[in-house]
């Protein structure tokens, strides 16, 4: 941004710190949590001099401010975690399509909306974890297995009303159509001991302490738990290897339909799917790098290679409200 003379010699006199007035900023809307976002925009202003400011809150409510703010909004880029939320935030038009090549190359196309509103940031799988005390991972086999009777009493779940299990269960329908996906899950709600958990370390530690022996989390919940003790009675089993693989999501971000620093937005947003930020992103959080050149953290590299669904992520927004609707006609709270 040029300034004239007189202009710079005006906020001069007033006292206005030039390097300020001068320096490029933009503003990020966060679902991502600060402590998972800051080190990131921190690296991001030292090496670009641009300022990143940033309000970070639940999914849904930073969607409904976005909605309300209209063309008013300060947010330039939206950053939320899981493919459902994504697609929501693309439908409800607040996110703007991005052509960049950039972004093409270090996102796989699975991982981004087919329309370019967003893209994925980071990957999560969501997979089964087991009491190494009480399950051999040879009775292991699919998702839709943990439903067969020998699983009866022993597997415990997250709430259906959490986004992950919406995405998982829509994955489900995309994959198998929806009268033989309600088989499935309610084949799961028959073998709950107790009611779902609120979150997916909860659902972990009732697996630890014997009210079941199986669960389905994303695998960074489990990282967590491992990093405080190690010793934890837990392992990771990757599902569904002879078939459709293990399901994926993402946290991801997109830029705003009424961003005032659109070409900030867009340089962010390639950044943060560099070979430079993604080691970074993804083990802030223990997830996978989107951009395939960047291994994981060696606490996630050491629960091995595994096949990931390879199904586009969007889908998981296109059967969301059947997966709602199904989840709620077999029980599955
Ligand atoms: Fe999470």
């Amino acid at each position: 941004m040029k300034k004239s003379v007189p202009a710079l010699l005006t906020a001069f006199f007033l006292g206005v710190n030039i390097a300020a007035a001068y320096a490029d900023e933009l503003v990020v809307y966060s679902a991502r949590k600060e402590h998972l976002i800051k080190p990131l925009f921190d690296m991001y202003t030292t090496k670009t001099g641009v300022q990143v400011k940033y309000v970070t809150g639940k999914a849904g409510a930073l969607l409904e401010r976005l909605k309300a703010e209209g063309s008013n909004t300060p947010a330039d880029l939206f950053i939320t975690v899981d493919a459902g939320n994504l697609w929501k935030a693309a439908k409800e038009v607040v996110l703007q399509p991005v052509e960049s090549e950039v972004l093409k190359k270090n996102v796989p196309s699975h991982l981004r909306d087919p329309q370019n509103r967003w893209f994925g940031l980071s990957v999560r799988a969501r997979t089964i974890v087991y009491n190494k005390d009480r399950v051999s991972p040879s009775d292991l086999d699919s998702y839709s297995s943990l439903g067969e009777p020998r699983w009866k009493g022993r597997l415990l779940l997250r709430t259906s009303k959490k986004v992950y299990n919406q995405s998982l269960v829509a994955s489900l329908i995309a994959e198998k159509g929806e009268t033989a996906s309600e088989k499935v899950v309610s084949s799961w709600v028959a073998n709950l001991p107790v009611a779902p958990f609120s979150s997916d370390t909860k659902a972990l530690e009732a697996v630890m302490a014997g009210v079941g022996d199986v669960t389905v989390v994303n695998t960074y919940y489990l990282g967590r738990l491992l990093k405080k003790n190690s010793d934890i009675p837990l392992a990771i089993f990757w599902p569904n290897q002879n078939g459709t693989g293990v399901h994926m999501n993402v946290s991801g971000a997109g830029v705003t339909k009424h961003a005032k620093h659109r070409d900030q937005a867009v340089k962010l947003l390639e950044w943060l799917s560099s070979d430079e930020a993604q080691g970074t992103f993804a083990s802030l959080n223990l997830e996978y790098a989107v951009n395939s050149s960047v291994k994981p953290d060696p606490l996630v590299a050491a629960w091995g290679e595994f096949k990931g669904n390879p199904i586009n992520v969007a889908k998981y927004g296109e059967y969301q409200a059947q997966a709602i609707k199904l989840m709620d006609r077999v029980g599955y709270k």
